[in-house]
């Protein structure tokens, strides 16, 4: 038998950070005449770090399945704090959420501004392109990929580099050549200037999710003069009312529910 329908639920879509740091906020205050907070996530990590508050797990089944689900959950709105450049999730939330007129707003940290001497590239492909014609121009041809395992496909088949491939998942395949994983998420500035000093890293190629988490190694690279190649985040949705804190999220939700 079904649930009863619990009044004023709110799905945070998650799998980051923020979303954490979101439930934490909006569980501290959740009663069920204000709200009560139920974030998904995707189960891509075996042993994930639960938020407070209600927690479901693995895919909804495309647009369809989550709009049966919001319907089903009884959700009257919906706080999208996945990754930057987890975009099909948005999407799917966005559209599931204009089909049922449930109100959306899209939690992201603000992009980091490229410095001078960056290059911008497209995508994890242009990335390896330009990587390619650095490559052998490098004193020690020694290159932190912080990417996450699932984006080295287009990596493959570089000429004569070493590649430091970060992820948090020791079992990950890395299909590179030349290649040593580092099980070590990131950290702040002084974390990153150390690492990035003693693996003599002399190229990094990061993906600008924005954000303090993940900063650091930019910070840290930009002062020891390596080379940074930033892969460009998917282009957003466009309409959608966005914040980037989750004060600011919370804001909106107690707008929402006449607080
Ligand atoms: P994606 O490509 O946008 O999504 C692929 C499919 O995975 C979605 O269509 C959905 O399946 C399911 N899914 C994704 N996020 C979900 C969530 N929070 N709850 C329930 N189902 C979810 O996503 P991705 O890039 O694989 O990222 C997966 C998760 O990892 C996200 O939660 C994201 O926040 C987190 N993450 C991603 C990155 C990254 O670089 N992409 C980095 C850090 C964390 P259905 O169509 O079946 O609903």
């Amino acid at each position: 038998m079904m649930p009863p329908p619990t009044p004023g639920r709110v799905l945070i879509l998650g799998g980051t950070r923020l979303a954490y740091d979101l439930a934490a906020h909006l569980a501290s205050e959740a009663t069920p005449d204000r709200w009560h907070v139920l974030t998904s996530l995707a189960g891509r990590t075996s042993h994930p770090r639960h938020p407070p508050g209600e927690i479901r797990i693995g895919g909804f089944g495309g647009v369809d399945g989550m709009t049966e689900s919001l319907r089903q959950d009884n959700i009257m709105a919906v706080i999208d704090a996945t990754h930057r450049f987890a975009w099909q999730i948005s999407h799917h939330a966005e559209r599931a959420c204009r089909a049922l007129s449930t109100p959306y707003l899209r939690l992201e940290p603000r992009r980091w501004r490229a410095e001078r001497g960056w290059l911008r590239v497209r995508n994890e492909a242009q990335a390896a392109r330009v990587l390619r014609c650095l490559l052998p121009g490098l004193k020690r041809r020694r290159v932190l990929l912080a990417l996450g395992y699932q984006h080295l496909r287009p990596f493959r088949g570089l000429p004569r580099g070493h590649f430091l491939v970060r992820t948090l998942n020791p079992a990950a395949p890395i299909p590179l050549m030349h290649a040593r994983r580092l099980i070590q998420p990131p950290g702040d500035y002084a974390q990153e200037y150390g690492l990035l000093r003693r693996a003599r890293i002399d190229a990094l190629v990061a993906r600008n999710s924005g954000g303090t988490m993940g900063y650091g190694k930019l910070r840290a690279a930009q002062k020891l003069g390596i080379r940074v190649i930033l892969i460009d985040p998917p282009t957003a949705i466009r309409g959608p009312k966005r914040a980037q804190t989750p004060r600011q999220a919370r804001a909106w939700l107690a707008a929402l529910r006449g607080f």
